[in-house]
């Protein structure tokens, strides 16, 4: 192990926010250690900017609880571990963890528990990558790295510990990860590791749980990297078990809205995950559509069909929430409706709570020649900027 000087690699207290350095404090004061650990030690040696940061301490999430009371609640099964707040802010603090107990783990040696109390030494080695395995202490100023994760940072390369395989055997959650962070930090993926990234060992990811793996998707979808992330879940055989009837021949309409997703992040912009699914999804929607309109469904009662025929598929892989499937299913029924509107229900339409998202996603589709007949994303753009007497001149020129 070795304990390098923070300043010596760029890093002083002010970097991190009050929030995690309250609760670093608290603890510290109630006489437990407590480091800054993951992403946000990585992301500021990187000079990138954390999205938040993570605490890691010897006490109890028991003992967290005593120490915070109110401001803290104990969460997780598999992975136990307590939300503190901090003004506005929530900060996730784990405790040191030893490795699992053998009983814990499913035939392919998957692990369901993750909750045996250890130290720090302990800690470090259950950790993913070796960038992962930093602990920052900025009160002491120090960083510890037992891992030489520095040089990794250094030369740009995602390395896991121990043997890829039995890492993603223990959780194939960590094989979207590698993909996700190596697109998110430009880094280059260890050959160990794409080695053994085969359509045998993707297959894990079908015996892990479509919440877990839906949350995953979040992460992927929100992280300002999805452009870059795509060609990668193809190349290394993760595409076909998490979208399962989305083709790997990744449609202009999908590499478009990537782009678009990923410059609303840059600018600060939140994005609704269940957008890029609606994207995804709309090619083997449309399949879905024309397979019950060949069996003689009529074309109103084949679209909504299509649309909960798609999305429980799907949500036996990425366990979709409901509210998102209604968003999904509301995009894609706009679609007809705002290529071919009706006069009459051009108000109405505009005043659709979804109509936002069905208008982004008709110009996209129109953008990406989706659309054969592609004019009326402008002309419901222009409606939105007309005047009452303009929009009544707009909807008498429809016809
Ligand atoms: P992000 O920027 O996405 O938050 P992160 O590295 O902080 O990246 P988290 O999911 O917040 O990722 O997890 C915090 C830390 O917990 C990681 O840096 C890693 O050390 C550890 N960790 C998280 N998930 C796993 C996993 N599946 N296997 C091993 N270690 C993990
Ligand atoms: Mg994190």
């Amino acid at each position: 192990m070795k304990t390098l000087s923070a300043s010596s690699l760029g890093l002083n207290e002010s970097m991190v926010s009050a929030a995690i350095l309250d609760v670093i404090d608290t603890l510290m004061r109630a006489g437990f250690k407590a480091y800054i650990v993951g992403g946000g030690v990585r992301d500021l040696l990187l000079g990138l900017r954390p999205k938040d940061f993570d605490a890691v301490t010897n006490a109890t999430p028991a003992q967290i609880r005593e120490v915070f009371g109110k401001r803290s609640r104990i969460i997780g099964r598999r992975f136990e571990l307590a939300h503190v707040y901090s003004g506005r802010e929530m900060i996730e603090v784990a405790t040191f963890r030893a490795p699992p107990r053998k009983v814990s783990t499913t035939a392919s040696g998957m692990i369901t528990r993750d909750n045996v109390w250890g130290t720090i030494q302990q800690d470090y080695v259950r950790r993913d990558f070796t960038i992962n395995a930093m602990y920052y202490q900025p009160r002491e100023g120090v960083v510890l790295d037992f891992t030489h994760a520095i040089s990794d940072i250094k030369n740009k390369q995602l390395t896991l510990q121990g043997k890829p395989t039995v890492r993603f055997e223990e959780d194939p959650v960590r094989m979207l990860r590698t993909l996700r962070f190596a697109a998110k930090l430009e880094f280059t993926i260890d050959p160990e590791i794409t080695k053994v990234l085969t359509p045998a060992m993707t297959q894990l990811l079908l015996e892990v749980s479509p919440h877990r793996i839906y949350d995953e998707t979040q992460k992927m979808f929100s992280g300002g990297h999805l452009a870059p992330l795509l060609p990668l879940m193809v190349q290394y055989h993760v595409w076909n078990r998490l979208f399962v009837d989305v083709s790997p021949e990744l449609t202009p309409l999908i590499k478009q809205a990537a782009e678009n997703t990923d410059a609303r992040i840059a600018i600060g912009k939140s994005i609704n995950p269940a957008f890029f699914y609606a994207v995804l999804l709309w090619e083997p929607f449309l399949a879905r559509v024309k397979e019950l309109v060949a069996t003689g469904a009529p074309h109103s009662i084949a679209w909504t069909q299509a649309g909960l025929d798609v999305l429980r598929r799907q949500s036996k892989h990425t366990a979709i929430p409901r509210f998102s499937e209604m968003f999904i299913r509301e995009v894609w029924e706009l679609q007809p409706r705002l290529e071919q509107p009706k006069p009459r229900q051009v108000p109405a339409l505009a005043a659709h709570p979804r109509f936002r998202a069905g208008f982004d996603f008709l110009l996209m589709r129109e953008q990406t020649g989706d659309v054969l007949v592609g004019t009326m994303g402008q002309w419901w753009h222009d409606y939105q900027t007309l005047s009452n007497d303009g929009r009544e001149r707009a909807i008498a020129d429809l016809n």
